[in-house]
Parts: structure tokens; C-alpha cells; sequence
């Protein structure tokens, strides 16, 4: 395995082997690596002959008062990891390479970005949009790997991808979930064990708006109240929001008519806060088809 830190180089290689007919796969990261990664990765290897993975913690895509300055940065391991899993290449570029001095551009894909995540995070999937891009032009892959588990940054990379025709197909892996349902995601480092015993619920709360899609639910605001319900047992926790969604577009569905995405970011505060604990935010989603016996109902 080989570690990459320039642009430069990183673009060389690709197009070297790509000469050579292989097909590059790639998994972007911003480390701290865990199975749903893993996942990610062992899916590429399973669908091209060359796998990328890059690590980097994209200053643009956090608010001013989130966790850039703590999210975890273990490179020593997340090395090991990639090395262990049998990927080709780790890019891991400098933020002061990624953006130098007179860096301007910005990609936004404002109508798919402007609910949900985006309505809480400003300027987030620009952020993403913008690395993203930057990236595929960087490494050039044929295949790049996504997890479901970031449902609206998916539909804002496929509509990227799309309008500016960067030439990369897009794979959409499954959640990689905890036995307890809590999907993986690095931001659980964060969670105290009072916490982390109420994590579940939020993917609980989307099992029951599925369960209740399922059984013939065809209202939106009913479905929403049932997952509502199940997150309020809990006084720990706030809802930012749960949503009931057209899988494509992200609109609320009224009237659950067609395949539904469920929603959902929540976040976990701490008993008897000293005022030092911070709360931790999760964000997680579900795919329903609609029963076939309720199709018209
Ligand atoms: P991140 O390092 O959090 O930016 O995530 C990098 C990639 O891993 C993204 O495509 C995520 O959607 C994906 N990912 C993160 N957590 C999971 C998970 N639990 N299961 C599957 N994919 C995941």
C-alpha cells in the first residue's frame, strides 16, 4: 500500500494503472475508520481492481461551532486498517494542499441540499459538494463507494456527479449497524455509556414508521408521530428532525404512495450536565418499500 499526499502524484497513479486497463474504485473518508468503512472498502475491492481510499477531514463541510478542531484523527491506525484490508492507495493530502492560497470555488447543489441536514448545517454539502468534486478530479475513479448511512449526502453527490458529468459511477452500500441497531459512525467516540444506551432508539423510532408504513400507514404525518413518539420516551433526547421522504427528491410525503425514506437526526444530551458535557448529534435513515398489499390503500 502506498501513501499519497499530493494531488499530483495521486492523479499520476490513477491514470498509470488506468492505462494499464484497470478499473479504480474509491472510498472517501475523513477517517477514524470502522466497519461501515471497512465495508465500503471490501465492496470495492470487490467491484474493481485497484482501490483508493482517502482520508480527509474537510474543514469547509463543518459550521463554525462544530467538531472540526476534535472529530478523531488516528492516522497510525486508520493506516494499519487500509494496509490490513488490502487497498492500493492512501491519499491523505494536507489541508494546506487541498486548499492553497487563492482556492475560491464552490459547488453547491442547492435544491437537494436545502432540507434536513442542510437546513441545520449551512453550508455543509457545499463543503461536501466542493471536496467531492475536487477529489473525483484528483483520483479519477470509475467507481466511487458510498454509505446509505448519509442518505441526503448521497442524492447531493449522484445529482453532482450527473451535472457536471465527472465520469464515476456511484455504489450505495447498506448501513453497517451496531447488534443494537445504533449504525457505526465515527462521532460515537463521542458518546458517554449513559449515552450510548440511548443511541438505539433513534434507529428504533425509524423502525416503528417503518413497521407502521408496512402494516398499511399511508399518511406521512401519522408515520412521523409514530417515530416521534418512540424518540420522546426518552427525555435525553432532542429531535432536529424526523422526516418522511420521497427517496429521490427528499420532499416530505404526504401520502405514502411509493418507496419512502425515513429521516431522522437527533441529539444526545447527558444527565445532570455540569455544563462541561457536550451533547452528541446522530443522524441516521431507512428505506420502505410499501407492502405490495397496500399499494392502492
Ligand atoms: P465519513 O468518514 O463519516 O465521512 O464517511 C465516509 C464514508 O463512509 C461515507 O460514504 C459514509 O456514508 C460511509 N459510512 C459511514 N458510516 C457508515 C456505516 N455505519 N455504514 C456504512 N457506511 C458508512
Amino acid at each position: 500500500m502506498r501513501v499519497l499526499r499530493s494531488p499530483a502524484a495521486m492523479t499520476a497513479w490513477s491514470r498509470a494503472i488506468q492505462r494499464e486497463g484497470a478499473r479504480v474504485g474509491f472510498v472517501p473518508t475523513m477517517g477514524a475508520l470502522h466497519e461501515g468503512h471497512l465495508a465500503l472498502i471490501r465492496r470495492a475491492r470487490l467491484t474493481c481492481d485497484a482501490v483508493v481510499v482517502s482520508i480527509f477531514v474537510n474543514p469547509t463541510q463543518f459550521g463554525q461551532r462544530e467538531d472540526y478542531a476534535r472529530y478523531p484523527r488516528p492516522f497510525r491506525r486508520d493506516s494499519r486498517l487500509c494496509r490490513e484490508a488490502g487497498i492500493d492507495v492512501l491519499f491523505a493530502p494536507s489541508v494546506a494542499t487541498m486548499y492553497p492560497a487563492g482556492f475560491q470555488t464552490v459547488v453547491a447543489v442547492p435544491e437537494v441540499a436545502k432540507r434536513w441536514e442542510g437546513a441545520q448545517r449551512p453550508q455543509h454539502f457545499s463543503g461536501v459538494a466542493t471536496v467531492v468534486a475536487k477529489l473525483f478530479g484528483i483520483v479519477r475513479p470509475d467507481v466511487s463507494i458510498f454509505g446509505q448511512k448519509d442518505y441526503q449526502q448521497i442524492c447531493v453527490i449522484q445529482r453532482l456527479v450527473a451535472d457536471l458529468d465527472l465520469g464515476t459511477a456511484i455504489v450505495i452500500h447498506p448501513t453497517v449497524r451496531e447488534a443494537d441497531g445504533l449504525a457505526l459512525s465515527s462521532r460515537n467516540a463521542y458518546l458517554t455509556e449513559r449515552q450510548r444506551r440511548t443511541a438505539p432508539l433513534l434507529y428504533r423510532a425509524l423502525q416503528a414508521g417503518a413497521a407502521s408504513i408496512r402494516r398499511g400507514v399511508s399518511s406521512g404525518a401519522l408515520v412521523r408521530q409514530t417515530m416521534v413518539r418512540v424518540i420522546r420516551k426518552e427525555p435525553l433526547i432532542a429531535i432536529d428532525y424526523l422526516a418522511v421522504c420521497d427517496p429521490a427528491t427528499l420532499e416530505p410525503l404526504h401520502r405514502i404512495d411509493r418507496k419512502t425514506v425515513l429521516l431522522g437526526a437527533v441529539r444526545i444530551g447527558e444527565a445532570h450536565t455540569a455544563g462541561t458535557i457536550r451533547t452528541v448529534r446522530l443522524i441516521d435513515n431507512l428505506l420502505v418499500a410499501r407492502n405490495a398489499a397496500h399499494r392502492d390503500g
